[in-house]
């Protein structure tokens, strides 16, 4: 037998438990529960234990985008009875009413607080008790919102007990998902062609980001997190997984009743029911500080998917005809929930889970219980579709969202970048893991680069894209420019600073929702000195749009006797507006290709138009930009220009310095007819003066100029003949 230790969650479960002991609900003060205080604690080791408040204090908030309601939820005790929707065995209209009651505890946090509002979509509101006492509803706003009005004046700190009894009558699924066993629904389009049928009634909730208020009333905003109760009662044979741990499961002769109770603080998207005629079985994750401590994984999913049987001959164009393996399909589950506990975190919650459901389309990351399409368990050897190896990384990305999604969660869906980001991150972390070295890491970075660019939203910021597009239109954005978020923190910081900020990031919103502020932060309380500050950094890259086209011209040159140099002029040429900067200030990374060797340097490009002059002790044949590490575009990433052959001999200014409004001269010999230009450039590479533009005869000339209308400072001349040149610097006092 497996035991599970207890974790922090139970710690922090139980102390606000006893805590709030006298305010709670029935179902919190069970001895089921409490008994959870007599048993053996361990702390995740990368869990600050003396981080146990929920919620930031008032004073700590600033320039939020969290628009509060006049109360925190504390504790949601919700019930739906799906007896009558799963024992019926159509979908229509009569089909698919259910009722429910949600305890809600709330506490006020305003002064005099005489009315509240829950999220309540299209339910039927049978009755409401506070504290008890039945209330009268007024008349209600609109069919979106429950507006409750309270039996007197309550004021900050003032906790309510309310119970909402209503009953869904919704005949779309729209938040409440319900399929009829043996629906046939339709052929996949290419090339994932896949007959879809519904081999058990299923009933599912998915709520993403605004539809937990069509199957529940709630508070539905992603910031407020409480501690939750599901309970689901369902006929005699279905199967019911949810967040959190089986507290119980209570029969009677024909129905079956799940609670779960997720110890865990939870938001309501995250809150989830799934249901059906289940085969269940589980895997375990062995803590890496202590292999002898382990987290289940409890996978639901289908008999026939379980026994990997196939009920004909596979033919894409006849119905039904796949393999589903989802043993095979899991097997890599332990090792993702091995890596992203190394890399980041021990595993924040007590359980793990991944339930199958029809139609889904893709993968939701409900806290502890993430569902999946069924599609993801199809056998990869039999069709067609995208691959085992890109499937064991979505579900990577599914468990990533555990840590970034999760345990900390985006308080708006202005920071959902937050979530999407950090999970699509996640997945080249998994892919690194799974490759063995950091090709794979960068392979998967170049992906979703690539994804970014091609889709070509370069005028919308990743911060509050609009939310009817987080989760499709611009998941290049959201997903995809996101991930980049923390690639480049990680490649701009280095993994030994870059990690433990991140881990402390953790830490500080464990449990907890964050804006974009607070991640900024974090990373400016724990990292001093980066190389870009962060305030820029996150200006840039998070609320502004777009991304750095560079254009590079190099220089190399030869000054005899084993001395050469090489300039590199790096310009910004993305246009600018006011969503995109014309400037970004980020680490560029140059190599440097020599006849037979390379060189690596960093510099931090802070300017539109900017020159560095590098010392490398061999003549450069060419430059490029490692695109691996900051997200951009190249105009140009090779340029090479060697030394100046025409050029017979050249001198240097003089004077040298020269005295603002002074004439300054040098000679220079040309071999042949030429063509020649001589201009004078700043020192962030802007054209201030041509000298001479024209042709030459083969000889010694001499260019003279005024500084006249030259600022002090340093400057560059070029020296062109055809398309190559020599430089040389002077100083104006
Ligand atoms: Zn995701």
């Amino acid at each position: 037998m497996k035991r599970i230790i207890i974790t922090l969650l139970l710690v922090l479960f139980c102390e606000n438990l006893l805590a709030q002991k006298a305010d709670l609900p029935e179902f919190l003060l069970n001895n089921d529960i409490l008994q959870y205080e007599n048993k053996s604690v361990q702390m995740p080791a990368d869990i600050d234990c003396s981080n146990r408040h929920k919620h930031l204090k008032y004073d700590e908030i600033q320039s939020s985008a969290i628009i509060r309601r006049n109360y925190d939820v504390l504790t949601y005790d919700l019930y739906m009875d799906w007896y009558n929707v799963l024992n019926a065995t159509d979908t229509m209209p009569k089909d698919r009413i259910y009722t429910g009651i949600n305890k809600v505890s709330i506490l006020i946090d305003s002064s005099n607080v005489t009315a509240i509002d829950f999220d309540a979509a299209e339910l039927q509101i049978d009755s409401v008790f506070i504290n008890n006492n039945k209330i009268l509803l007024p008349q209600q706003p609109d069919s979106m919102i429950l507006h409750i009005i309270l039996p007197g004046t309550y004021n900050l700190g003032d906790t309510l007990h309310i119970e909402i009894n209503y009953t869904y009558t919704n005949k779309e699924n729209h938040g409440f998902y319900l399929y009829q066993k043996g629906q046939f629904i339709e052929l996949g389009p290419p090339p994932y062609r896949d007959s879809i049928i519904i081999e058990e009634r299923s009933a599912y909730t998915f709520s993403e980001p605004e539809r937990a208020r069509y199957w529940m009333p709630c508070n539905d905003v992603p910031y407020d997190k409480a501690f939750s109760k599901i309970s689901v009662r369902v006929p005699k044979g279905y199967k019911v997984a949810s967040n959190g741990n089986l507290l119980s499961v209570i029969n009677d002769t024909i129905s079956s009743t799940y609670n779960w109770i997720d110890p865990a603080p939870i938001t309501t998207y995250l809150m989830v029911s799934t249901a059906s005629k289940y085969k269940e079985f589980s895997d375990w994750y062995h803590k890496r500080n202590n292999p002898n401590d382990s987290i289940e994984i409890k996978y639901y999913v289908w008999e026939k998917d379980y026994k990997n049987t196939v009920d004909s001959v596979y033919n894409p164009d006849t119905t039904d005809a796949f393999k589903y393996n989802a043993r095979h399909a899991f097997d890599g589950v332990v090792s993702m929930v091995e890596n992203f506990a190394e890399k980041w975190v021990e595993y924040p919650f007590v359980k793990y889970g991944m339930a199958t459901v029809p139609l889904f389309g893709g993968g939701m990351e409900h806290q502890t219980m993430t569902t999946i399409d069924r599609n993801w368990i199809r056998d990869r050897n039999v069709g067609g579709g995208i691959s085992y190896w890109r499937l064991q990384e979505v579900m990577a990305h599914e468990l990533a969202h555990m840590w970034l999604g999760d345990l900390i969660t985006c308080a708006t869906w202005k920071d959902i970048w937050i979530n999407e980001g950090g999970a699509t991150w996640g997945e080249a972390i998994y892919r690194e893991k799974l490759w063995g070295n950091m090709n794979g890491y960068y392979s998967r970075m170049r992906e979703t680069r690539r994804d970014y660019l091609r889709s070509g939203f370069y005028n919308q910021s990743i911060y509050d894209t609009p939310k009817d597009y987080i989760f499709w239109i611009m998941t290049s954005l959201t997903y995809a420019k996101a991930s980049w978020v923390y690639h480049m923190l990680r490649t701009m910081l280095g993994d030994d600073v870059f990690f433990p900020a991140f881990r402390s990031l953790l830490n500080k919103y464990a449990y907890k929702s964050l804006e974009t502020e607070d991640f900024k932060n974090s990373f400016k309380e724990d990292v001093p000195n980066p190389p870009v500050p962060f305030d820029t950094y996150f200006d840039q890259w998070v609320y502004h749009a777009g991304h750095p086209v560079y254009e590079l011209s190099t220089l190399s040159r030869n000054f005899g006797a084993g001395s050469y140099d090489v300039i590199v002029h790096i310009n910004q040429i993305q246009p600018a507006s006011e969503s995109i900067p014309a400037v970004f200030v980020a680490p560029v990374f140059l190599k440097f290709f020599g006849p037979d060797t390379v060189a690596y340097d960093t510099v931090i490009n802070d300017k539109r138009r900017q020159f560095f002059i590098f010392n490398l002790g061999f003549q450069v044949d060419s430059v490029s930009i490692d695109s691996n590490l900051v997200l951009c575009e190249l105009s140009s990433s090779i340029v090479a220009v060697r030394e100046n052959k025409e050029i017979e001999s050249i001198s240097q200014v003089y004077p040298n310095p020269v005295s603002r409004g002074q004439n300054a001269r040098f000679n220079a010999g040309f071999t042949g007819m030429n063509n020649v230009s001589v201009e004078i450039y700043d020192e962030l590479g802007n054209k201030l003066e041509t000298v001479y533009n024209g042709s030459l005869n083969e000889g010694n000339y001499t260019f003279e100029f005024n500084t006249r209308e030259f600022v002090p400072g340093a400057y560059m001349i070029l020296c062109r003949t055809g398309d190559k040149c020599r430089t040389f610097r002077f100083t104006v006092l």
